[in-house]
């Protein structure tokens, strides 16, 4: 469970994230919704602790991981991050790249990645590299690195953006699946509606910092708040 209260963030004077809360609850997705350039990675990112906010707290689970003067660390913070070019590495193997961020003895590491390869369908290519895969199979992987240290929060970040349309469908529905099937809250960006309505559970709708209207995904298609946010859901066909 993820909460942050009030974020904000400003560069060279001019604030482009304005006090942002939200609540990301175990088992769901919420969508972080908005045009480019309205605050939504920079919002992430802050959340991730890669970026420093100028005010406002973020909670994990009920305890403070940063505030303005506390701050835990971004690798502490049990978050897991999947970004469009967060490649995988390509000189390590598949079980390399997803053993990368565990800790234990060998064999409950072998563990973990095998059962995570076999979630997202990649069990047999537990030998292979990163270049010996298609994209669709790299994501899938990625997927599997991200989630393998159990992280209580996953960030994505556009995550599908890279992949052709039609793998794409396959993709979220499987990655969806395998988040669901972890319990991880997800906190998804996209400025893309129709990515939203398919894959949250709870939208943001956010636009020059600040969420305007937050809601399940058929409650905000069904009563956009105001004119710009019909005509931004008028994009999905
Ligand atoms: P997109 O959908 O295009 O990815 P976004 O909603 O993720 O957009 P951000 O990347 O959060 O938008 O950027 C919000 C604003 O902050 C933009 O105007 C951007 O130029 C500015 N910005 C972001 N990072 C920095 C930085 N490090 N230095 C200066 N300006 C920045
Ligand atoms: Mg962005």
């Amino acid at each position: 469970r993820l909460e942050i209260r009030n974020l904000t963030r400003s560069f060279e004077g001019n604030q482009v994230v304005k006090g942002v809360s939200l609540k990301v609850l175990p088992g769901q997705v919420t969508c972080l919704l908005g045009p480019s350039g309205c605050g939504k990675s920079t919002t992430l990112r802050m959340i991730a602790g890669v970026e420093m906010q100028d005010s406002g707290e973020i909670y994990v689970d009920g305890n403070l991981i940063c505030d303005t003067v506390f701050r835990v660390p971004p690798e502490r913070r049990s978050i897991g991050l999947m970004f469009q070019d967060f490649a995988l590495f390509p000189h390590l193997s598949v079980a390399e790249n997803v053993a990368f961020g565990l800790k234990g003895d060998k064999d409950s590491k072998r563990a973990r990645v095998e059962e995570l390869l076999n979630k997202v369908a990649m069990g047999r290519y537990i030998d292979s590299y990163p270049h010996e895969l298609s994209g669709g199979e790299q994501q899938r992987v990625a997927l599997a690195r991200a989630l393998a240290p159990k992280p209580r929060i996953m960030l994505m970040d556009e995550p599908f953006s890279g992949l052709d349309n039609r793998l794409r469908d396959d993709i979220r529905d499987e990655t969806l699946a395998v988040l669901k099937d972890e319990d991880t809250a997800v906190l998804l960006v996209t400025h893309e509606p129709e990515e939203a309505m398919r894959m949250a559970d709870e939208i943001a709708l956010m636009r020059d910092g600040l969420i305007v209207q937050q809601g399940a995904p058929y409650n905000i298609y069904n009563n956009p708040v105001d004119k710009r946010a019909v005509a931004f859901f008028s994009d999905i066909n």
